[in-house]
């Protein structure tokens, strides 16, 4: 659509919005309205901060451009017939982490503290094990000690160098498997100020299922992909299915779309703000799945299986997800970003060399079914997460900036220490949500809501 036709839309839908101006909150979801606050995009943060402006009384309407909700946090139970996490899986921190706390109802239970090591294709020995324990250690220590720096520097050299012949794999779990990019692509200072995630726990119906089930009840537009934001004077939003007036916008799409030119900005987005995307770019992570039925590789329930890997082109393994036959190979960063970019069939047979090599040459016959994610592709998310370059930490805090008082940024990227991550996520939705509240003069001095003022309908009795 050419900008001077929206410009006469947005005209029309100007002068159409008196008729909105006395309407109570958007009953059907669905065409044009207005509302208090509209949230694009219905991930973990559209969500939690969604169910903060309706806790607060406020209208508010989610619109999703996907023909589902949850994002990069979304559970396929169709392709396998049995949960299978699109994105995230591992909810970090079940103690502290906000969505553990809702999950009643669901199976939440703790992932197993220990994981399997491959020398080729055995089991690694004692004595190796104990190298790579006390390898993990000195890295985890390491990764937080920025000692004195005053300078901002690739993280690859906190990392010591003399991890004994665990160094490849210790290196593909602190980087690629952590944050979907290489170590030397990710800021030290960011790095070390992320939150140590300590514990683990799966969601047996699946992350995404989680997540979906803390949106019902929340309006939602689904397939309905934000063109236009309008912010000018009037705030506008425009999308295929209609037109939306309010008093306030919370955009959470990831920083990768927001740098594309899906959603065009009238005025543009200041520089620096899109700046400060492009700093955050996303890293690339993506599941290989296999469908491998009575437990071929022997491995228990939820088994995380690295191997001794002499360079990037390694992987993980989570198998037996939730004791299903389920089986994850895990690719990232730079290597799994060249994969990922030559397609399914590529990613699945590196999935069975991997595992050939892993677990021997019969380990790839036990694959019956297969799927792989490619997020880099994904119009909607066009990577995985987050992950500040070498000198681009403070680049978070800029993008927590509001826009003309009228748009609020949120989403993991804006996290600080949680980056990455669906609890980052969900706790900046909800922030940004308080910041809005906090605006419209809903809050008291406490931070609680105070209640909201009914508008009078013209002719009506209230
Ligand atoms: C493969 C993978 C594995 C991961 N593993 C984990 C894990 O184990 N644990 C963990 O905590 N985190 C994990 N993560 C990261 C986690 O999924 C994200 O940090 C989190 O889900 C991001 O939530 P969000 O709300 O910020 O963004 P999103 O989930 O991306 O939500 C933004 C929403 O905006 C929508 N949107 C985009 N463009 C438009 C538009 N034009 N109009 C309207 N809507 C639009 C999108 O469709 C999306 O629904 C993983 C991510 C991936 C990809």
């Amino acid at each position: 659509m050419s900008s001077l036709s929206r410009r006469s839309l947005l005209n029309s839908l100007l002068a159409a919005s008196a008729a909105f101006a006395t309407s109570p909150a958007l009953g059907a979801v669905g065409g044009s309205g207005e509302v208090d606050v509209v949230i694009i995009g219905a991930g973990a943060a559209g969500i939690a901060a969604a169910r903060r402006i309706a806790a607060a009384n406020r209208r508010v309407m989610l619109i999703e451009a996907a023909g589902r909700i949850g994002g990069r946090c979304t559970t396929d139970t169709k392709i396998f017939g049995m949960p299978y996490d699109l994105g995230a899986h591992w909810i970090h921190n079940p103690d502290s982490n906000p969505l553990a706390k809702l999950a009643a109802g669901l199976d939440i239970y703790p992932a197993p503290r220990t994981q399997t090591l491959r020398v080729g294709a055995r089991s690694a020995r004692d004595s190796e094990l104990e190298t790579y324990l006390a390898a993990v250690l000195r890295a985890h220590r390491a990764m937080a000690d920025l000692g004195k720096a005053k300078a901002d520097f690739p993280a690859s050299r906190l990392l010591p160098k003399d991890l004994f012949d665990w160094q490849g794999a210790i290196e593909f779990m602190m980087g690629p498997l952590a944050t979907g990019k290489d170590l030397s692509d990710i800021s030290a200072f960011d790095m070390a100020r992320a939150i140590d995630r300590d514990s683990a726990a799966f969601c047996r119906q699946g992350y995404g299922a989680l997540l979906a089930k803390l949106a019902a009840n929340l309006p939602v537009q689904l397939d309905a992909p934000v063109d236009a934001i309008y912010w000018d004077k009037k705030l506008a939003i425009d999308t295929p299915k209609g037109n939306i007036l309010a008093r306030a916008a919370i955009i959470t799409v990831s920083t990768n779309v927001l740098t594309s030119d899906k959603i065009e900005f009238i005025p543009p987005l200041p520089k620096r703000q899109l700046d400060a995307a492009g700093k955050l770019a996303l890293g690339s992570y993506d599941h290989i799945a296999l469908d491998m039925p009575g437990n071929p590789l022997g491995l228990q329930k939820d088994d995380m299986v690295f191997e001794q890997s002499s360079g990037p082109r390694t992987a993980a393994l989570l198998a037996n997800v939730s004791g299903t036959s389920l089986h994850l190979i895990e690719v990232a960063g730079g290597f799994g970003r060249e994969l990922s970019a030559k397609g399914e069939p590529a990613m699945v047979d590196f999935a069975g060399e991997w595992l050939s090599s892993a677990f021997g040459s019969n380990a790839k016959r036990a694959i019956k079914r297969s799927h792989a994610t490619r997020w880099n592709e994904n119009p909607f998310a066009l990577g995985a997460m987050s992950v500040a370059g070498p000198g681009n930490a403070d680049a978070r805090k800029v993008l927590l900036e509001p826009l003309g008082g009228k748009i609020w940024f949120a989403g993991e990227a804006l996290h600080d220490t949680q980056w990455g991550t669906v609890a980052g996520a969900w706790e900046s939705g909800t922030r940004a949500a308080e910041a809005v509240l906090r605006k419209f003069g809903a809050l008291n001095e406490s931070g609680d809501d105070k209640p909201a003022k009914r508008k009078r309908r013209r002719g009506g009795d209230d």
